[in-house]
């Protein structure tokens, strides 16, 4: 008997991935080119799963910022935001965070994960619910198992199934935070945001987004689906994340309810990890001021976005059901043939993202890309080219 015994089956299946050419859950980087290309197997490859949707990683204004935190302000904080953590540039960057949403309060974490296990696990407390879309990141649930509140969810994207909980919780109604995502990682399809904000309206809930996916993606200065539809004044909510389109890590919180800095000090995962360090601040600074100069980054990944979903869609590969910077084509295939099919993308040069059942929305393999404003027509061109060459049946 052994404490391991209970991975034998992962160590199986893994064993098993390691007789392939590359193992998708284990792909290393050798180099890293630029935000879209890398060398990966002593081969010269196009990078089309990394969620980099601006394409800022290599931004030379970012890379200089970065240094010049390193060199004046060291390597790291060695303490959390509430000891010795708190650095002047935490809090420039907070305040940055509420200038672009206008807000009176702003939280950054170590992580986007973080901040939704701080948020989440915190806010909602053991009379209240959280409602939340079924196919929600990991974090949400991760911080669902960490907070104290009764947790319901409604199917993914069904307005009508959220309003029939709310309806069902009676009083309650007015306790519950309802948690969605702006787009949703597996298929890049966008929450119902407005149906879902009149509906928490007319319960008298709570609404949080979690726009990691969208924010710099989505509305006209770049906030995200909230901002996109409209409904920014009736998300109580915005959670979000620096390593997609702000190219570094960490991640955020902000709300129109200057009561949310009371909720600071109350965060487990705030208190007990230490903050970001000065280069990681520093590079997010800068790329959060290029997100807010202009749309011609967001302008050029939406082209892009378009160009591939065109060209997938010529194929008549099944995908999400809506052109963003996700772009899944969906398969019918075996789990055995999927993984085939995404190392002959990847010997064509090409990566992308294979996900397997169970993760996947009704139990498909998908070949999951994401797209960048750095991708050029070329490289998105010679990505539809290798899908073709996989000759998938047509949906
Ligand atoms: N929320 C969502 C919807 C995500 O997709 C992710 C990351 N994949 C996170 C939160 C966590 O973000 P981070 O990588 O900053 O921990």
């Amino acid at each position: 008997m052994s404490l391991f015994d209970k991975f034998k089956p992962l160590a199986e299946r893994r064993a098993a991935l390691a007789e392939l050419e590359a193992n998708p859950f284990n792909v290393v980087i050798e180099r890293i080119l630029s935000p879209t290309e890398a060398v990966v197997n002593g081969r010269h490859t196009i990078l089309a799963g990394t969620n980099n949707y601006l394409g800022l990683t290599f931004d030379s204004r970012c890379i200089e910022a970065a240094q010049t935190a390193l060199r004046e302000e060291g390597t790291g904080t060695t303490g959390s935001r509430m000891a010795n953590g708190t650095y002047a540039a935490h809090l420039a960057l907070e305040q940055e965070f509420a200038d672009f949403f206008d807000s009176p309060t702003a939280i950054v974490f170590s992580t986007g994960y973080m901040a939704n296990l701080g948020i989440l696990s915190t806010i909602a407390g053991p009379d209240d619910v959280i409602l939340l879309d079924a196919d929600c990141h990991a974090s949400i649930y991760d911080a669902c198992r960490m907070g104290s509140a009764e947790v319901i969810r409604f199917r993914h994207n069904d307005a009508g199934d959220l309003e029939k909980r709310l309806r069902r919780l009676g009083e309650r109604a007015s306790k519950t935070l309802i948690v969605v995502e702006g787009i949703y990682s597996m298929l890049g399809d966008l929450a119902p945001l407005e149906e879902i904000a009149a509906i928490k309206q007319r319960y008298g809930s709570w609404l949080l987004v979690d726009e990691a996916h969208s924010l710099g993606v989505l509305g006209q200065q770049g906030r995200g689906l909230a901002e996109a539809v409209g409904v920014e004044d009736q998300v109580d909510f915005v959670v979000g994340t620096f390593s997609k389109s702000l190219g570094s890590i960490g991640g955020f919180c902000v709300s129109h309810w200057p009561e949310l800095e009371q909720v600071r000090y109350a965060m487990r995962p705030y208190i007990f990890s230490a903050s970001s360090s000065p280069s990681l601040i520093a590079s997010t600074r800068c790329a959060l001021e290029i997100l807010r100069e202009g749309d011609e980054l967001r302008s050029r990944l939406w082209e892009n976005v378009h160009r591939l979903y065109e060209g997938l869609q010529s194929l008549g590969l099944a995908l999400g059901p809506e052109p963003s910077p996700v772009v899944a084509a969906i398969l019918e295939e075996s789990i055995e043939r999927a993984l085939a099919l995404w190392n002959r993308l990847l010997q064509r040069g090409v990566y992308v993202n294979l996900m397997l059942p169970p993760a996947t929305p009704g139990g498909h393999c998908l070949l999951r890309c994401s797209i960048s404003a750095a991708h050029s027509y070329q490289q998105i061109d010679v990505i539809v080219e290798a899908f073709a060459g996989l000759e998938i049946a047509a949906a």
